[in-house]
């Protein structure tokens, strides 16, 4: 198949191409870089010996992203394209939902002008806001708290009702947990253009003495250890189930909705741990409050994606860490 990957230059649309160059698929990818480098498609091309059809394009630019569908056969379209720091969020919600909603109704319009109707979008396990149980499944209660969550909520309804209006569209929401590691070759990995929000490339630039230490947010939660407890999924595995949800997409099942996670939540200690172990590095660390709308534990009910996608995550911390380190010992500056 020939597919679209919005958003493909970036930290998880890099490892799916690998994926997906690597079964057998054509990639073309639209991205204004706006959060990432072209260098990162130069890599998955060393990797794979595959080329891939790079447009500098906004996503919000209807013209120009009818002009990639004129030009180009899709078969597919995977939707990565969209802002995604959540404090960014809270202080630009209004150029985090004109990108994320507006490139996203740019998007869909294109598709169906051009008569192509199968996409995987990337949502979130934000939209579960703070879960009553867990594991979560995917008819648990949605509830974002913050406008990057609630951009992705809003896109999953309008995917909903572009489905319910023209029941051609066949439709994957994939909620990611919490994505990390890199691609086994050290070649790519995730490359925060600023300091980073999340727990993961936060540790591995301490590691790397880019950072002098990890602020730890909170030690009081109803944990074991009382450190926030999420669901971390190698980034290969993630990309895996990108494609088993394209294979899915062709059995022409409407919208469907899946986690994808791996079932099994670890704190930030654990985490830490695990670091160290991989790198041999030690991980200075201070504890201090709570981060503002962080979440006690989060982690998923994998089940639906196994039962109907035939996808499970294999991948463990120890193995996800490994990489994430080999990445950035060898990449110090990211792609600089
Ligand atoms: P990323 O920032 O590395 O990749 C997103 C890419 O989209 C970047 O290359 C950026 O340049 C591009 N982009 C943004 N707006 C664009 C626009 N208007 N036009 C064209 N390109 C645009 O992020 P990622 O970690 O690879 O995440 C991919 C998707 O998965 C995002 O939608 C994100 O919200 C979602 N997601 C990520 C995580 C995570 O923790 N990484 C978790 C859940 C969901
Ligand atoms: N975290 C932390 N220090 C950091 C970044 C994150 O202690 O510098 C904690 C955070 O409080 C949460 C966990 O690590 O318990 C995962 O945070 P991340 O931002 O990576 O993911 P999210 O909270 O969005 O699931």
């Amino acid at each position: 198949m020939n597919i679209l990957l919005t958003g493909g230059a970036g930290y998880i649309g890099s490892h799916t191409s690998v994926m997906l160059l690597e079964s057998g698929h054509d990639v073309v990818v639209l991205d204004n870089l706006c959060n990432s480098k072209a260098a990162s498609l130069k890599r998955v091309e060393e990797i794979t010996g595959k080329k891939i059809l790079f447009y500098q394009e906004d996503l919000c630019d209807l013209a120009g992203v009818n002009e990639i569908f004129r030009q180009n056969s899709i078969d597919a379209v995977i939707h990565f394209a969209g802002l995604k720091s959540v404090a960014e969020s809270v202080e630009q919600p209004l150029r985090y939902y004109q990108n994320n909603i507006n490139g996203t109704l740019v998007l869909c319009e294109v598709m169906q002008a051009n008569g192509v109707k199968n996409l995987v979008f990337s949502s979130s396990a934000t939209v579960y806001g703070n879960p009553e149980t867990v594991p979560i499944n995917e008819n648990a209660p949605v509830g974002a708290f913050n406008p990057y969550g609630r951009s992705k909520l809003f896109i999953e309804k309008i995917l909903t009702d572009l489905y319910l209006s023209d029941k051609k569209w066949n439709i994957a929401l994939l909620r990611y947990f919490n994505p990390v590691g890199a691609h086994l070759s050290g070649l790519i990995g995730e490359d925060p253009s600023d300091l980073p929000n999340n727990l993961m490339p936060y540790i591995s630039q301490v590691a790397v003495g880019q950072l002098q230490k990890l602020l730890i947010y909170g030690d009081d939660y109803e944990t074991p250890d009382g450190t926030g407890v999420r669901d971390y999924i190698h980034v290969m595995d993630l990309a895996q189930g990108h494609l088993k949800a394209l294979e899915k997409l062709n059995s022409g099942p409407g919208l469907v909705t899946y986690n994808l996670g791996t079932g099994k939540g670890y704190s930030v200690l654990e985490m830490v741990a695990a670091y160290e172990k991989a790198s041999g590095k030690q991980i200075p660390c201070q504890i201090v409050g709570r981060r503002p709308g962080d979440i006690p534990t989060c982690y998923a009910n994998p089940c639906l994606a196994e039962k109907e996608l035939g996808w499970t995550a294999r991948r463990g911390i120890d193995e996800m860490c490994t990489d994430a380190w080999r990445w950035q010992y060898l990449n110090p500056k990211g792609y600089v």
